[in-house]
């Protein structure tokens, strides 16, 4: 298969090496071939996507200058808002609606060339592990079709991992990036909350969302971070602060880094994925990197403080969808009726469930006893990770603690699914970064994924430690 690197698509259509037009087609002609299977798509853009790449073409022809992401074909995860184009977050209730206006991740993406090929498939408004909560159909693992892709973003993981695009983007409000990337075998970066600007996602919880890049490899996936974070004033959590060097903290190696193993993690990985986290740890000790012991002793409330806070925070975001001004509208007798019948008809069991939860711990008399409280386990679990970077400049943890599942596997019980964003919920409580570098295989020869914790704007460190293991792998297999 022709190179999906953005790296070496975007030097070789700057170079005029390569056309823009001949790479979309690639990519194009791999998604015909298999796209059926694998279901990575809610919409592919396909015309819009050849334009846009002959115009790059003629750039590089006339001389004019192109951005970082010349020709590299990417796909957002479909809660990203694009101009005109639809935007369902695989749910019935905004299916037909088309936003305003582009994110502006998209638009900063597409002023550095990047070609957008589609929309990619969901667990319906962000809210699963494996994709099958899309109102949609779920998205197969391109690696096992009989397997899930993970989630919520499967299909933007599963698009990279089975080369539809260069690189994709998603979202990750407790592991939606992270979790799916493990599970094919692909990089995937969640930046610091407030790195990256969430003008255009729509939310799901707006605490916790960030938006961040799918890649195959580490260094790519610094690009595309460097291209969509910095300031913007669209997002009031924006941070206003320069984005450093990302890219060059890639190769920069591990010597003398400090990395932390947590002594008291939660247990329930599977053993192969311990073996290779252990794996991992020694790499980067070998690469001339410390292994400090660490305790996170809060990090065992943190699946039940989130699971009050994301839910709390979903019921309230997701109101605004009461068939007056986006997309689904079932008419009804009076409006309250239309409201009812709308929402009874446009959301999908899991999303009532999250609304019904998070109604129920805002209301008053309750108030208190659940959101009050988990507010306060969230402070103790940013404390801890921040006594614990004192002593350590990353920390690393599995990044799920179990390898794809088999679809239905955990689809009627939902504490099941909910564990599998165990390791990934913490950063997004403290707004901290971390990445999930595949690292190695486990049950069934699938995907390991490891994952690299910094503390906030701690991206650089990040970086050098994913690079790292990256080449770890690369001499295990
Ligand atoms: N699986 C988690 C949830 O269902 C996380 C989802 C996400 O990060 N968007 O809430």
């Amino acid at each position: 298969m022709a190179t999906t690197s953005a790296h070496d698509i975007a030097a070789g259509v700057a170079a005029g090496k390569i056309s823009a037009r001949t790479v979309v087609d690639e990519h194009l002609a791999r998604i015909d071939a298999r796209e059926n299977d694998i279901h990575a798509f809610n919409l592919v853009t396909a015309d819009a996507a050849r334009t846009h790449a002959d115009q790059i073409d003629a750039d590089v022809k006339a001389g004019r200058p192109v951005g970082p992401l010349a020709g590299v074909p990417i796909a957002l995860k479909d809660n990203l808002c694009t101009h005109g184009v639809d935007t369902t977050c695989s749910s019935r209730i905004l299916q037909g609606w088309k936003p305003p206006y582009d994110a502006t991740v998209v638009s900063r993406l597409r002023a550095a060339g990047a070609v957008v090929v589609g929309k990619t498939n969901l667990d319906e408004f962000a809210m699963g592990s494996s994709t099958e909560n899309s109102a949609f159909g779920p998205t197969r693992n391109p690696l096992d079709i009989s397997r899930v892709p993970g989630g919520s973003s499967g299909g933007s993981a599963a698009a990279v991992a089975a080369g539809f695009s260069s690189v994709s983007l998603g979202s990750d409000t407790g592991g939606s990036i992270r979790q799916p990337a493990a599970m094919c075998g692909v990089v995937g970066v969640k930046p610091t909350y407030g790195m990256v600007s969430r003008y255009g996602l729509v939310a799901y919880a707006s605490s916790l969302d960030q938006i961040g890049p799918f890649a195959t490899n580490v260094a790519d996936a610094a690009l595309v971070t460097e291209v969509i974070a910095g300031h913007d004033p669209m997002d009031s959590t924006s941070i206003p602060q320069p984005v450093p060097s990302l890219v060059s903290a890639v190769t920069q190696g591990v010597a003398g880094m400090r990395i932390g193993r947590v002594t008291d993690l939660p247990s329930g990985a599977e053993p192969e994925v311990v073996a290779q986290l252990d794996a991992a740890f020694a790499a980067l000790a070998a690469a001339g990197a410390t292994i400090v012991d660490v305790t996170l002793p809060s990090l065992s409330y943190a699946l039940t403080a989130y699971y009050i806070i994301a839910p709390a925070e979903a019921s309230s975001n997701l109101a605004r969808f009461d068939g007056v001004r986006y997309g689904l509208r079932v008419p009804a007798v009076d409006t309250n009726a239309m409201y009812g019948a709308t929402r009874a008809a446009g959301f999908g069991d899991e999303v009532k469930r999250r609304i019904m939860l998070g109604t129920y711990a805002l209301s008053a008399g309750y108030y208190d006893a659940y959101y009050g409280k988990a507010l306060k386990v969230r402070r103790l679990i940013a404390n801890d990770f921040n006594k614990a970077y004192e002593s350590v400049d990353t920390i690393l943890m599995p990044t799920s603690p179990v390898v794809a599942f088999p679809f239905g596997d955990k689809a009627d019980d939902p504490m099941s699914m909910y564990l599998c964003d165990i390791y990934t919920i913490p950063t997004n409580l403290a707004g901290h970064a971390a990445m999930s570098v595949p690292f190695g295989t486990g049950a069934h020869g699938l995907p390991v994924g490891i994952q690299v914790l910094a503390p906030a704007l701690g991206e650089v460190a990040m970086f050098r430690v994913g690079g790292a293991l990256e080449i770890a792998a690369g001499s295990q297999s």
